[in-house]
Parts: C-alpha cells; structure tokens; sequence
C-alpha cells in the first residue's frame, strides 16, 4: 500500500488505540526499565527511592569465535560488552544505584577520584539527579573521550598533581569533613548495582559460566561479579560458580606482586591503580572461587585490544582487553568444553588516542579524487 505522507490522516485511518497500546501491546517487545526496576528485589531499594536511571544494563554477551578457536579443545568464550552502556562503562551500574541512594539520603553533591569512567558516570548520573558532581583526576591520566564527557556533562573536574591513589585518598578525607557524598567503589551500593552484570550473564547462558576473567584495578567490579552469582545461586538460578579470573596491568600488578605499588604504569589507564581499595574482598573472591590473578604486559593487552576489533568487530578500551589478554596468556589452563566470559569493562571510543597510536592500521592519504589513482590505491 502506498502511504500518503503529505495529507492529514482521516479519523478513518487513524487508528483509535491509546498510543502506549500501539507501541507496547502489539508486539512481544517490553522496553528494559534499567537495571534497578530490572532486579529490584536483589536490589537494597524500596518504594520510597528516587530512581536514578539512564536504563543502564541489559548489555549483550557476545561470542568471539576467533578467540575460541585459539583456544580450541571445544572452549566457548563469550564477551559481556559492558561499554554499551549510557556512558560507555559498567561504571554506570553502580552509579545508578549510588546516585538513587544519595537522592534518597538528600545528597546535593556527590564527589569521585577517577581514571575517567567513574567521573563520567557519576557526572551524567548526578546532574540528572539534580546534584553536583566533583571529580578528582591524576592530572595527565585521563583518556580524552572520558574527560570530555566528565566535561559536557557538567562535573567540576579538579586535576591533582599526582595519580589515583592520591586522589582516592584526598575524596575520602573531602566526604568525612565536607557535606559531599562519596560515590568510589568503596561506596557499598556501587558493589549492589555492579553485581546485576553477573545476573545477566546467568539469565541469558541459564548458568554460571565455568570461568569469568576480569580486569581489576580497584577490584571493585570483581567483587560485585562474585555477589552476584553467589546471589543467584543461593536462589537456585544457577546451580554453579565459576572460577573467578582477575588480571591487572604488569606494571600496575599489586596482587601479583603482594603489596602495593607505589607508582603504577600501564597505558590502560582504567586499571592504572597501585593501592585497590577493595583489596581484602577481592582477595576473599579468589580464595573463594578457587580463581587466580596474573599479569598482563602491555604488549599483551594491545594485542588483545587489536584482535578484538579485527577479529571479532569489538572495540572496547585498553583496559577491558586485559581480560581477553589474560585468558589468552593461561589458555592452556581451561578445561575443555568450559564456557568462560570475559568482561570487557568499556566501550574503545573512550580512548580514540590508543587506537589510532596503536593501530598496525594506517590512513593511505594524499590521494588524489580520481577513479584510477584511487583503485590504484584499494589495490585494484
Ligand atoms: C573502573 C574500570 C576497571 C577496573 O574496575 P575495578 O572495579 O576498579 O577493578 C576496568 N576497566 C574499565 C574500563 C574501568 O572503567
């Protein structure tokens, strides 16, 4: 049928449904209402919380088959592509329950220190709640997408001299003395928010995987994974844990190294951290979970980043690729047939300077517009 797009449809054609009908009841299609309303019975809200959302959550667990292959002995690996969320990062899950908590206690300012993803959420999550947002960044540190959006969305950035442990040290003495609430990972309903990554990854493989490898800098997020499937499965929803798998920078490596570093080097700036803050849960996991924690090089985490985006259409930031770099390094540890996750914390367009200096890509420029010097150009 031919559609009229010019005339004024006549009350005829018009259909008399109420709208809300058209858009939902007819198809099978219900639009995710973010995370908390999502699983607000594991979730430490009641009726009386604001609730702060951007509909975070409901991330896809993608297959890489590639990367199964190069592990082979029929070993599924699956990504959990935390960087689609709002702002690019599963830092968003915790921010939308810590947000809601600091509304719900009548918070009017919220502060972070930050390698860049928590400033960015607690930005975007603070504003819409109507709060300010203070951020507190190692100066220099910060990858651009991340200060950008801390930026635009209206945060007070503060750039200290000096790197994340700092920072961290200087927001927590700010929340005990100023009337600013602090929203790092060591503000428990971050942990509540960020365990419900591990609720979908059971809702949608009907299990725990047999292994979820991580990349841990605070050590925050794995912390959270491990509440989560514990949660589950002491609700039945699955009827195993995995092994839990954490990998840091080799230059930023605490716990391989048993202490804290004194000044951390990685160009994955996400997990640039010497001192985590969730050091003895994080700890408690490993032990728990029978897992382990390894380095990886830079070197292993820029090839693990490039595979990713060349191999299976995935770009996510340095950081993240840790996990998939260390899955890789101890492949000839997972048990055949395993099913393994690895987190991929955040979305590659937050650090577009690591890509294009680490490319083996480059731009053929200097082209001139014409067919022939062109497909010379494509090789034809
Ligand atoms: C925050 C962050 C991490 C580290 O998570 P922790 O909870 O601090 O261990 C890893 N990757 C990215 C992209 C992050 O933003």
């Amino acid at each position: 049928m031919k559609v009229d797009y010019l005339t004024p449809q006549t009350s005829q054609t018009k259909s008399t449904r109420p709208l809300e009908a058209q858009n939902l009841s007819s198809s099978n299609c219900q639009p995710w209402p973010g995370l908390i309303e999502t699983y607000r019975s594991y979730l430490p809200v009641n009726e009386t919380t604001p609730i702060i959302t951007l509909l975070e959550g409901n991330t896809p667990l993608i297959p890489v088959p590639y990367i199964s292959q190069q592990i082979g002995r029929g070993v599924k690996v699956l990504v959990k592509y935390d960087g689609l969320n709002p702002t690019g990062s599963f830092k968003d899950r915790g921010m939308t329950m810590a947000i809601s908590k600091a509304s719900e206690n009548g918070a009017k300012a919220v502060i972070c220190a930050s390698t860049g993803n928590t400033s960015a959420a607690a930005a975007a999550y603070a504003r819409r709640g109507n709060m300010r947002a203070f951020v507190i960044i190692p100066d220099g540190y910060v990858a651009l997408g991340k200060l950008a959006q801390a930026l635009l969305y209206g945060a007070e950035v503060i750039a200290v001299e000096g790197n994340f442990d700092d920072a961290l040290t200087i927001v927590r003495e700010m929340a005990e003395n100023y009337p600013v609430t602090l929203v790092n990972s060591i503000n428990p309903y971050r942990l509540e928010g960020q365990k419900t990554a591990a609720f979908e990854v059971v809702d949608v493989l009907g299990n725990a995987p047999d292994w979820l490898c991580i990349p841990v800098g605070n050590a925050g997020n794995i912390s959270a994974y491990w509440m989560g499937f514990c949660q589950y499965h002491t609700l039945g929803k699955c009827d195993r844990l995995p092994k839990m798998m954490g990998f840091q920078a080799a230059g930023a490596a605490p716990f391989i190294s048993g202490q804290p570093i004194p000044s951390p080097e990685t160009l994955a700036t996400a997990i640039r951290i010497g001192n985590p803050a969730n050091w003895d849960k994080a700890w408690g996991v490993k032990e728990a979970s029978l897992g382990e924690f390894n380095a990886v090089t830079d070197t292993e985490i820029l090839e693990a980043y490039r595979l990713l985006a060349s191999q299976e259409g995935i770009f996510c930031e340095p950081a993240s690729a840790a996990s998939v770099a260390g899955l890789l390094k101890v492949k000839d540890q997972v048990p055949s047939e395993a099913t393994v996750v690895c987190v991929l914390t955040g979305n590659g367009l937050k650090d577009p300077d690591c890509a294009i200096n680490h490319s083996n890509n480059q731009v053929k420029s200097g082209i001139k517009p014409e067919l022939s010097v062109v497909a010379k150009a494509m090789g034809f």
